[in-house]
């Protein structure tokens, strides 16, 4: 008895030093709070177990100290393991997730890409018909025999906006989009085919002095064989070559390192593509004059 009492009053005075008032040779005990919880350290190997407790006084009731925290570390984890297998689109995922804190652990393996062939098909109607066709996932890129007459070859696709030749003169029909750099937010232009199909999307998010220029077609079955973004300083950068930048889709791009105080230029998306103009995703085109004319009116 007097060992113990000599053990609780060393206990004492290491811990509540804080609180003199209290007769010392009373006995505490903790009062848990809830269940012990594990936090993440950040560490592969192990979380913390962390306790909440109230010390109070059984012989007197007082509480001499609320919610203290205790942390016992190095607890191990307790991994679950789930894994999603990559598919010709998708990246695949290996993640080891804690059961207790939750710490995780992600591995992602690219997505594997189509694998297409020519393939003959039996329609519903009993024709056959070729069609380029993922031997995995069974998307069709590409048909042709029945519908071949239909499909329009490396047609060129550009952004909305006037057209080069009533801007530089000339023949072709390819249009350019005037932005103004000083109009910060996020726009979007119609994508035209061959002057005749509207197949998708341009966008251009402009923000605190960076450009991200980006373009989505309206459907998978669009064949792109090449790409590319050349902005214009001007006008007359359109019709000699002079001063244009070839830059890249999807990068943050700081446009006045190449054109300092120049706001207005000229954005020229243009690709060549195969599609068929029956696909659900192409629309006719007709263009829209107010547009046009509100477009027309950035060019310096
Ligand atoms: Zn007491
Ligand atoms: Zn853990
Ligand atoms: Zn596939």
């Amino acid at each position: 008895m007097i060992l113990l009492c000599t053990a609780l009053l060393c206990v004492c005075a290491a811990g509540w030093a804080e609180t003199p008032m209290h007769d010392e040779s009373h006995r505490t005990v903790e009062r848990v709070h809830g269940e012990p919880w594990a936090e993440k350290t950040g560490s592969m190997e192990t979380h913390a177990l962390i306790t909440v407790y109230d010390l109070y006084c059984e012989d007197c009731g007082q509480v001499i100290q609320e919610n203290v925290r205790r942390e016992e570390t190095r607890q191990p984890h307790d991994w679950r393991v789930t894994c999603e297998e990559p598919t010709c689109t998708e990246p695949g995922r290996a993640v080891r997730r804690c059961a207790l804190c939750g710490e995780e652990d992600v591995i992602e393996t690219p997505a594997v890409g189509h694998c297409y062939m020519w393939m003959d098909v039996k329609l519903p109607n009993g024709d056959v018909e070729s069609q380029y066709v993922c031997t995995v996932c069974g998307d069709v890129a590409q048909t042709r025999g029945q519908s071949a007459a239909q499909m329009n070859y490396n047609s060129t696709i550009t952004s909305f906006g006037p057209k080069t030749r009533e801007l530089i003169g000339g023949g072709v029909w390819n249009r350019v989009t005037p932005l103004n750099l000083e109009d910060e937010g996020m726009f979007t232009y119609p994508l035209i085919a061959g002057d005749q199909y509207t197949v998708g999307t341009a966008t251009v998010i402009n923000e605190k002095g960076k450009q991200i220029i980006s373009y989505k077609l309206n459907t998978k079955k669009i064949t792109v064989h090449t790409e590319s973004l050349v902005i214009y300083p001007s006008r007359e950068a359109l019709r000699t070559g002079k001063n244009a930048v070839a830059v890249e889709f999807n990068r943050p791009l700081e446009m006045e390192k190449y054109f300092g105080d120049d706001k207005l230029v000229l954005m020229a998306i243009t690709l060549k593509a195969d599609f068929d103009p029956q696909d659900a995703g192409i629309q006719s085109f007709r263009e829209d004059k107010a547009l046009i004319n509100a477009l027309t009116k950035l060019i310096d």
